[in-house]
């Protein structure tokens, strides 16, 4: 009796294992890399928590419907708030993804991920992962133990693209609120709402209902297996700040940070990416002394283009165009390990 009830458990868990078709369902890899996705606080309804306490197993467990979808397992990276993410974990998981993307018998990735710093992990990723089988991040704004959590339904409906073929060639996606996001175009528009998300100055990539999606582009510039950076033998990315420009901002602030050693630096700049002129001045020295500048915006949306109100030829400049700072930051670090040259980054700019 005890063994035919094994074997019916047995068949049963089995043919989950396989989707209507009978083909056997897509092989998806959950990286765990911590956030508020697995949080956990104290009661059910209250705002302090604290990230990264629950392991792979336990957010996987948590959403057992995982099963109809794919063929999952886990693995743990890291689990921190992504306020502590950091180029050490930033190349485990570059180098992993890629390891996994090159196996068979792994059709997708699915990766968790605090959402304070997940634009600049996933925009890493787009540019190094040399696949074009879908890498997801997820993450929740609720941690697993609130009211609500939004974690489950995001886990489920981030497998869900990983193992979708029509995810495939579309770079690393962001699937999260019921929305699929490029990774070059997605920013973090809220601090606590669920629907922090959004793509305004592009568009989403697509949408997802309980794991099925509807796609409606591609990214539209360079990614992934066209991308000509790879972190293969890297082991350590170069200095780059980013200076938040104000009003008054005095010079000294960019002398500073030439000082502690950057390579680059990134600039916040009010506007179409313009900062005061003793900003501008300490800029100006930065460059010649072989710093890269890159302008970018603390506005939120839209473009930085090239000599505008700033001669970025004269001040050899780097304008970043659709880029926000911290995903500038991204690209410049990437472009540092190649060149110091500002018209070959600018290059990678209207490139990538
Ligand atoms: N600080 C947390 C993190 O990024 C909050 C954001 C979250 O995961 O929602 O890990």
């Amino acid at each position: 009796m005890l063994r035919s009830l094994f074997g019916i458990s047995l068949l049963i868990y089995g043919l989950s294992a396989y989707g209507q078709a009978g083909k056997p369902l897509p092989a998806v890899k959950i990286i765990a890399t911590g956030g508020t996705i697995a949080g956990e606080a104290a009661t059910s309804a209250q705002a302090g928590y604290t990230s990264g306490q629950v392991g792979v197993e336990t957010l996987i467990k948590a959403v057992p419907t995982l099963s109809k979808v794919a063929r999952v397992s886990g693995e743990q990276i890291s689990n921190v708030g992504s306020q502590d993410m950091s180029d050490e974990i930033w190349l485990k998981l570059a180098k992993r993804v890629n390891q996994l993307a090159a196996m068979r018998d792994v059709d997708g990735i699915a990766i968790t991920h605090g959402t304070d710093t997940m634009e600049e992990t996933a925009y890493f990723l787009h540019l190094v992962a040399k696949t074009r089988k879908p890498v997801v991040l997820t993450g929740s704004m609720r941690p697993s133990t609130a009211l609500s959590a939004d974690g489950p339904l995001n886990i489920y409906n981030a497998v869900a693209v990983a193992a979708d073929p029509q995810a495939v060639g579309r770079g690393v996606l962001v699937s999260i609120n019921d929305q699929i996001h490029s990774a070059h175009d997605v920013i973090k528009t809220d601090t606590t709402a669920t629907d922090t998300f959004m793509s305004p100055y592009h568009g989403l990539i697509g949408a997802t209902a309980y794991g099925v999606s509807q796609y409606y582009r591609g990214p539209f510039k360079k990614h992934t297996v066209q991308s000509e950076f790879s972190v293969d033998n890297v082991n350590s990315l170069p200095r780059v700040d980013i200076i938040y420009v104000y009003e008054d901002m005095p010079g000294d602030v960019v002398d500073a940070i030439v000082k502690l050693g950057a390579k680059g630096i990134v600039v916040a700049g009010v506007g179409n990416g313009n900062m005061p002129k003793a900003v501008m001045d300490a800029l100006g020295r930065a460059a010649k002394a072989g710093v890269v500048v890159v302008r970018a915006s603390r506005v939120a949306l839209g473009f930085v283009g090239r000599n505008v109100e700033v001669d970025d030829n004269k001040m050899s400049f780097v304008a970043a165009e659709e880029l926000n700072p911290p995903k500038a930051r991204v690209l410049l670090r990437l472009g540092l390990l190649k060149t110091k040259d500002p018209k070959q980054i600018q290059t990678m700019f209207n490139t990538y």
